[in-house]
């Protein structure tokens, strides 16, 4: 601001010594002009701008500007086009802060100004003059215009540049924020509410395709006795090698998650219950064969099964009911085995679910 009103002030003295104003016009724009910004400077500097709404001051510094290059313009209407390029500019910088309507408003209220301005000089609307001196104080004023303008513009870019930065930065918080809130803590695996999710899903897709899918409860065994014994950081070592045998083991498109505890649920969609036996025997086979005294000696890990297919009417809650039942038969039949159930077992008694 303060360098923008000098230099113009300048050009104006040397339009002065050149002749094309009179040396009072030049004078008084060079007061109308540094004037102007000095009360802005002085505004700023005491916090009196804080005390606005509009803190920039944005509205005062374009009417300022709008007010001092119109008033030139009429008094000397040979360097109206100059006034005109200046009004475009700070315009120009205005425009990147407003809203779309004070835009248009601006817009309609700079047009205006300018139109009964320049009709008002129509008479002796010219040019500056054809002397080579004065050619280049055009040029020297469009000169100024052009690296307002050109700064203004690479505020502009900077500005999205560190827009389109946070909006990378935000992405990846969200995509945090995301694994979080769907995987388990401990384990890494789906959590309960994300496993859920998907046998949610599994069943509106199966109720369109009729396609078969199984869904498994899976229960460590006398996994009190693991944490009894070897202590809690050795059960929860257990849980995350579980965790990590399940991943190995099972194919990418079966969806394994910790229900909660040293309980986990997997999806298996497109998959018969015969099948999904055979994966669950898998699993439990690689479960059992893992070398489980590398982590502490005397350490041996087994699991029990529920897994069951989906029937017509299938709701999350009656699937996950036939499969925890399944479960329970597997657990009192000795566990360390797979229990797969078709419809609900008629004979099983009712279970407390906790
Ligand atoms: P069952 O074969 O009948 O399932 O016997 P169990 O001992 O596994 O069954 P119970 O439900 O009585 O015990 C579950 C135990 O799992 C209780 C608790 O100590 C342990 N447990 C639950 N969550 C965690 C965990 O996050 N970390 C560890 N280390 N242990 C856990
Ligand atoms: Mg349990
Ligand atoms: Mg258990």
């Amino acid at each position: 601001g303060v360098v923008k009103s000098t230099v113009q002030s300048g050009v104006m003295a040397l339009f002065a010594v050149a002749g094309t104003v009179p040396v009072w016009i030049a004078i008084a724009f060079f007061v109308a002009s540094t004037g102007s910004t000095a009360a802005f400077y002085a505004f700023t500097k005491f916090g009196l701008n804080l005390k606005l709404r509009d803190k920039g001051m944005l509205i005062p510094q374009l009417s300022g500007s709008l007010c001092v290059q119109v008033v030139f313009l009429v008094l000397a209407p040979n360097l109206a086009v100059l006034f005109l390029l200046a009004l475009f500019v700070t315009m120009g910088y205005g425009a990147i802060q407003f809203s779309p309507r004070q835009f248009t408003i601006a817009w309609l209220f700079y047009g205006g100004v300018t139109g009964i301005a320049i009709w008002l000089v129509k008479d002796r609307f010219g040019y500056p003059g054809v002397s080579g001196f004065e050619i280049v104080l055009v040029w020297l004023w469009f000169f100024l215009a052009l690296w307002l303008q050109t700064n203004t513009s690479a505020q502009f870019s900077h500005l999205r540049d560190q827009l389109s930065k946070k909006n990378q930065e935000l992405q990846v918080s969200l995509a945090q924020i995301a694994e979080l809130a769907s995987h388990d803590y401990l384990t890494g695996v789906l959590n309960r509410r994300s496993l859920i999710e998907k046998l949610e899903a599994e069943l509106q897709r199966v109720y369109r395709t009729g396609h078969p899918f199984c869904f498994v409860m899976v229960d460590l065994d006398n996994f009190k006795e693991v944490n009894d014994k070897f202590g809690h950081p050795v059960g929860d070592a257990v849980l995350k090698k579980v965790s990590e045998c399940a991943n190995k083991s099972l194919r990418a498109l079966d969806r394994f998650g910790r229900l909660g505890g040293e309980e986990f649920g997997i999806v298996l969609p497109a998959t018969w219950l015969d099948q999904g036996v055979i994966a669950m025997e898998r699993l439990r086979k690689t479960v059992i064969e893992y070398d489980w005294e590398s982590i502490e000696p005397g350490l041996r890990v087994t699991f029990s099964a529920g897994i069951t297919t989906n029937a017509a009417g299938d709701t999350v809650e009656t699937m996950t009911k036939r499969a925890d039942e399944a479960l329970y038969k597997a657990k009192r039949d000795g566990r360390d085995r797979i229990v797969s159930v078709e419809e609900a077992l008629p004979d099983m008694p009712m279970v407390d679910p906790d």
